[in-house]
């Protein structure tokens, strides 16, 4: 019986400043008028990268470097000047890690292609094998929509169903193989099973739903939401992921997403565009 999973998404850490190390060191550069932020007013993660920012020209308290005589104490004005100047490596220090669910193969593809300030582990397809499920997420473009006209409901219907005959089909053929060779017996050590499974692999189709954990730094993820959550370019998976990742991170992070806004079609668009 085909089974269909929802995709979700956790958020499941994120970037902490360990505030006493950072006194110590503010008063070994004797920045000792700088006053740490309280946890109300500012997130760690944008903390990290202000604190960054500053020690780059030591503006953390007028004087400290002879060449400045006034800083910005508005953090958040400060965080809209850096990307206004597109000084965004330094948005690269503080992290954010999402565990997914639910995805398939078309999502991972895509996702895995950004290289640049990620960190990936993805499920194994080479070790994990099927029950006697192959579970789905059912694309955003075939769910029910009481929007439609009859014609685009029926398509949709008549879709819905040839993908449950498609991955019923697989779960048959995979079980078959399963049988050929010997899979559900216990006598088999971990290396057969595991040769086993990553040959079967190949027939199950790229819709299969996997998971993993993806780590983005601030920077890596305002280049991905610009791209994946942008909703006439990006394909509907990925688009469902990072419209959600979107807004988790406006709400989150204020200081380093509020220049991100969404549009009547649901796509994020960024005020700076290349930091
Ligand atoms: C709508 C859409 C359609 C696509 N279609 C296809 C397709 O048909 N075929 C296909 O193969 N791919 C396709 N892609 C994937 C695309 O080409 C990129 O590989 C993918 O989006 C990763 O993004 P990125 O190159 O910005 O890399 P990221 O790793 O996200 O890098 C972020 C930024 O860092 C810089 N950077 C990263 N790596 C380097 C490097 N090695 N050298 C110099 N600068 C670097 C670049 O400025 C880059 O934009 C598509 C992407 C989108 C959004």
């Amino acid at each position: 019986m085909p089974m269909h999973v929802p995709i979700k998404i956790f958020c499941i850490g994120q970037t902490s400043v360990n505030r006493e190390e950072v006194r110590r060191w503010l008063d070994h550069m004797e920045a000792t008028g700088y006053e740490i932020p309280e946890k109300e007013a500012v997130t760690d993660p944008a903390l990290l990268i202000a604190l960054a920012a500053k020690r780059c020209y030591k503006s953390f308290e007028p004087g400290l470097n002879p060449n400045v005589t006034k800083v910005r104490t508005d953090l958040v004005a400060y965080i809209d000047n850096i990307l206004a100047s597109g000084h965004g490596s330094v948005f690269e220090h503080s992290v954010y890690n999402f565990a997914i669910e639910g995805v398939s193969r078309v999502f991972t593809g895509e996702m895995n292609r950004h290289r640049a300030g990620w960190a990936i582990s993805e499920g194994s397809m080479r070790y994990i094998r099927f029950d006697k499920d192959i579970p789905f997420w059912m694309p955003t473009s075939l769910q029910e929509n009481p929007n439609d006209d009859a014609d685009l409901a029926a398509r949709k219907k008549a879709s819905r169903l040839v993908f449950d005959q498609a991955f019923g089909q697989t779960e048959k053929f995979y079980s078959e193989l399963l049988r050929i060779w010997d899979m559900e017996e216990g006598s088999h050590n971990f290396h057969y099973k595991k040769r086993v499974t990553s040959c079967l692999r190949r027939i199950v189709g790229m819709g299969v739903a996997t998971g993993g954990v993806w780590s983005g730094n601030m920077r890596a993820l305002r280049h991905v939401i610009t791209m994946r959550a942008d909703e006439p370019s990006a394909e509907e998976e990925i688009f469902y992921v990072f419209s959600q990742i979107a807004k988790l991170m406006v709400e989150r992070e204020g200081m380093l997403f509020g220049d991100f806004e969404q549009d009547a079609n649901g796509s994020w668009k960024p005020k700076y565009r290349k930091v």
